[in-house]
């Protein structure tokens, strides 16, 4: 009888015991990246006539996973969140033009800008970030808000938030595809960075995946796109920030040989470090609240 009642006991520990060892299995496992998500294909009228599609320089917008594999942090490090956006704009406007995935809605851009701000961040330029690393500066609590390819809807719905809140921003923009409809033109361009808030950095001319051109086209893509912006915004552009967020040996070694002191990948993490400022992290931001993403 006591054997009876010992039984179902142990029964319950043995199964308590594997479940605790499942859990703590599950829990310690390190997370899987999730795979880049194809593109949706664009059309680009106009200007640059590409076979391929723009906006496409990230990764799954469910992707969450901010962990940076141990191997690449070494060197002069900052931990510095860089955060991804596409466009601003309303979501219903985004669906119908097909790009909603690429979107967040001004009114929760706005809330996400206000949590910024509320949490201390103060929000720097790429080149402070380029700068602190090379010269082994520390930061204040500071994020990095990259906007990219020049999207029209920057304009009108970002760039009043970014003034709103005394943030500044950071735009990528492939030059070739500017005053197309739906794309920012010059005078617009020139009026942001003026205010000092704005920053704008090499895209490439016709935002091209660098390591499937040949040398001669890569080195056009990068130093048109460089001279324009230089020409046009009167400040010297040395950031670069990946198309597709493809790069390779021989993009960087053209990037530095071009005089480029540092670029932006699609690769996420927060750690930001000297030994990788050619690839430094990103982290694609979608419509839920920042404190989602861990910031
Ligand atoms: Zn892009």
């Amino acid at each position: 009888m006591l054997k009876g009642i010992l039984k179902p006991k142990k029964l319950i520990s043995t199964l308590l015991l594997i479940l605790s060892i499942i859990i703590i299995t599950v829990l310690l496992l390190p997370k899987l990246p999730v795979s880049p998500r194809k593109p949706a294909s664009v059309s680009l009228p106009g200007q640059v006539e590409s076979t391929s599609s723009a906006a496409t320089d990230e990764q799954n917008p469910s992707q969450k996973s901010l962990e940076v594999q141990a191997a690449n942090v070494s060197g002069y490090c900052l931990n510095v969140p860089v955060l991804l956006y596409h466009h601003i704009e309303p979501m219903a406007q985004a669906k119908q033009e097909g790009h909603a995935w690429l979107t967040v809605d001004p009114a929760t851009f706005d809330q996400q800008m206000s949590y910024l701000a509320s949490k201390g961040y103060t929000s720097i330029s790429a080149d402070t970030l380029a700068q602190a690393l090379i010269t082994h500066q520390n930061l204040p609590k500071s994020v990095v808000l990259t906007f990219d390819d020049g999207y029209q809807d920057f304009y009108t719905y970002a760039y009043p938030v970014i003034s709103k809140y005394n943030l500044t921003a950071n735009l990528a923009i492939p030059t070739g595809l500017m005053n197309n409809p739906g794309y920012l033109n010059w005078d617009q361009l020139k009026q942001m960075v003026a205010s000092g808030k704005v920053f704008a950095y090499d895209h490439t001319w016709s935002h091209s995946s660098l390591p499937k051109d040949s040398q001669e086209k890569a080195q056009f893509e990068i130093l048109t796109a460089k001279k324009q912006l230089e020409q046009n915004l009167g400040r010297p552009v040395n950031i670069f920030v990946y198309p597709y967020g493809s790069e390779n040996g021989n993009t960087i070694n053209l990037l530095r040989s071009d005089g480029f002191i540092a670029a932006f990948s699609t690769v996420s993490g927060f750690t930001q470090c000297n030994s990788f400022i050619m690839s430094l992290h990103r982290n694609r931001i979608g419509n839920s609240p920042l404190s989602s993403f861990g910031l």
